[in-house]
């Protein structure tokens, strides 16, 4: 068996002990003599199973009594629609523009209502996050939102907007558990899974109850109701069963080595090795503002297109595999999710430093 170093974006790595976990129970899940795949949602071995997911997700983040957590569909982009429709009481929302996944949710609630746009960072390829301690937020906007971590250009919130008093929602797809997060700054943070906790298909909001509202906009499915699932505790429908179990078992890896606490650590420490080498590089650099750098996805570059798709072909064939850079950006991204070793990252940092040396 030969794994490789993988550092895609998402999907992206997993656990490899989860994954030796789940492959070991694959025909028998804990004598049921069938897999989970196989197994009713509504069976009493899958709720124990979709409860322990919530019980250690909650623990791991802290998460207060009056948050509810849904482990629904749709990914990540269908919550771009579901925001707005349930929680535009006012049809007005302020939306912080920092990268293609927060333009994309706002041209999305501009379908529901007036989706205003505070402030943007798209002058400068959205290689920076503005200064967002005092935006023109409508009074009468129904919620702020952000991209937290901005996947495709490296990006961070390292402190959370001044929302004016304004419910906060974000979208924390790529940095989802690589740190610990005061849950009560928010109104709502979802986020798709497959960046940094499991399998494509899962997408988990957490949303403080009093948003959770019957009367949402006109014309909402009630599959996209936030109140018909939270009602169902995620069982309205049949939930994406097999990905949440793998989920769980990434909340029991993660409380394993020591919880978010220590995940940021690890996370900062692998992060550090690979900014420590972009700056002082006489080839690569970072495309993004210092301050700004996120912990999860590195862009950088060589400057030479060539030199880029050189670079990325003989990665590959070391094993460093998925560094090509979001076709938007060009150049190449590291992700350096939860699951990457460290000893991933060095790999990486020793071979950019062949490189160099090579093609000087
Ligand atoms: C990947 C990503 C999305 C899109 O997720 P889907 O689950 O494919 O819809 C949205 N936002 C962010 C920040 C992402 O990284």
């Amino acid at each position: 068996m030969a794994r490789v170093y993988n550092f895609s974006a998402g999907p992206a790595v997993l656990p490899e002990e989860v994954l030796q976990e789940a492959a070991d129970e694959m025909l028998d899940y804990q004598g049921s003599g069938m897999s989970v795949m196989e197994m009713s949602h509504r069976s009493k071995t899958y709720d124990n199973i979709i409860k322990e997911a919530e019980k250690d997700l909650r623990e791991l983040m802290n998460i207060p009594d009056n948050y509810k957590v849904l482990f629904l569909q749709g990914g990540a982009s269908q919550q771009f629609a579901a925001v707005p429709m349930n929680l535009m009481k006012n049809r007005k929302a302020a939306y912080i523009v920092t990268g293609q996944w927060a333009k994309k949710a706002y041209q999305e609630a501009q379908l529901y209502g007036e989706a205003v746009k505070v402030a943007s960072s798209e002058d400068q390829t959205f290689s920076y996050i503005p200064d967002c301690s005092d935006l023109p937020i409508p009074e009468d906007a129904d919620y702020v939102y952000i991209c937290e971590n901005n996947t495709i250009y490296g990006t961070k919130f390292r402190t959370l907007p001044n929302t004016k008093g304004h419910d906060l929602v974000a979208d924390v797809s790529s940095c989802f558990l690589s740190e610990p997060v005061d849950v009560t700054k928010y109104g709502v943070i979802y986020g798709g899974v497959q960046k940094n906790i499991g399998p494509a298909g899962v997408v988990i909001v957490i949303i403080r109850e009093d948003l959770i509202r019957d009367d949402v906009l006109p014309g909402t499915p009630t599959m996209l109701k936030y109140k018909t699932q939270a009602d169902a505790d995620s069982l309205y429908n049949t939930p994406p069963a097999y990905g949440i179990y793998i989920c769980g078992k990434v909340f029991k890896w993660l409380k394993k080595q020591g919880g978010l606490e220590a995940i940021k650590k690890r996370n900062e420490e692998k992060a550090k090795i690979l900014y420590d080498f972009l700056d002082r590089s006489k080839l690569f650099k970072g495309t993004v503002r210092k301050e700004d750098r996120s912990l999860m996805n590195v862009p950088f570059v060589t400057g030479s297109e060539e030199l880029d798709a050189k670079f990325v072909k003989e990665a590959t064939a070391a094993g460093l595999v998925s560094l090509k850079g979001h076709r938007s950006v060009g150049g190449m991204r590291a992700s350096i999710y939860n699951a990457m070793p460290i000893e991933g990252v060095k790999k990486l940092v020793e071979f950019m430093e062949k490189f160099e040396s090579e093609n000087a």
